[in-house]
């Protein structure tokens, strides 16, 4: 039988392509997205991936989405929490709300969704966990003290909860990934991006697939003794 696997905020960007990654190499694969319907039935008709609409920003979302997936799909053997914003602005600028929907967005939804489904990995002992990350949460960056510090939170959640769930058979790491061509980056001003790719050693922006190709490593049988590393897919940025 396929395993499943859930990749939060699945519906676009790096998640789109982790799910399809994942479809392709015989997974049964779902999608969770926050907000964006039309995106949502657009990825839903195009791909035949099934999307679960819940914040996971929100521990009670978490734990009533989860439960949903389970019940209409089964046990949750694979989980990519990917889901993530920005709200960037300088520190002295922030607001309360743009520091806080980050850090539960981003952060907070890997404790959300993992603890909504750990205990179920734990007994059938078998799992596979990626967080993604970020070369900012790595580097820290101008402008995303929010983003930089939820970023840097999911690389240590990562090694903790590795030496927690090694002896049970669950592997956890995370992907620390550059510049990548989605929406999130596309927001960026056009002279910013044109001084980021400079400082790129590839040259390039990275593509959605870079990060899917990665994903697709850490889940499978051959990555059962990588646990709590982090793999940084970044072109060559920065080198950590
Ligand atoms: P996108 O903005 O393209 O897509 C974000 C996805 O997350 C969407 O599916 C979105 O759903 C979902 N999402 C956002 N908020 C929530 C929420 N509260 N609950 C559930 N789902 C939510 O992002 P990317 O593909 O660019 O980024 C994916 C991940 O990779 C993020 O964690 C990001 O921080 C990280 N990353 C991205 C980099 C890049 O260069 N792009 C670089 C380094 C890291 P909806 O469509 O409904 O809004």
């Amino acid at each position: 039988m396929s395993r499943v696997a859930l990749v939060t905020g699945g519906t676009r960007g790096i998640g789109e392509a982790v799910c399809l990654k994942l479809k392709e190499h015989g997974y049964t694969v779902v999608a969770n997205y926050g907000s964006n319907d039309t995106q949502a039935t657009a990825f839903n008709e195009r791909t035949g991936i099934p999307i679960y609409k819940f914040d996971v920003g929100s521990m009670s979302a978490c734990q009533n989405g989860i439960a949903q997936i389970e019940k209409d799909i089964g046990p949750i053997d694979v989980l990519v929490n990917n889901a993530g914003i920005t709200r960037d602005t300088t520190m002295h600028k922030m607001q309360y709300e743009q520091w806080y929907d980050v850090v539960r967005t981003n952060l907070g939804s890997c404790f959300y969704v993992t603890r909504s489904l750990i205990n179920g990995m734990r007994e059938r002992r078998f799992g596979r966990i990626v967080n993604i990350g970020s070369i900012n949460g790595q580097a820290g960056q101008y402008g995303q003290v929010n983003y930089a510090a939820a970023k840097s939170g999911i690389h240590g959640f990562t090694k903790a909860l590795a030496q927690e769930c090694a002896p049970v058979g669950i592997t956890v790491n995370a992907i620390a990934p550059g510049y990548v061509a989605t929406d999130m980056v596309r927001a960026v001003p056009e002279v910013v991006l044109e001084k980021i790719i400079a400082k790129i050693p590839v040259g390039r922006l990275g593509e959605a697939d870079d990060i899917a190709r990665g994903v697709l490593f850490l889940v499978s049988d051959d990555a059962g003794f990588v646990t709590g590393s982090t793999l940084s897919i970044n072109g060559g940025q920065h080198m950590y």
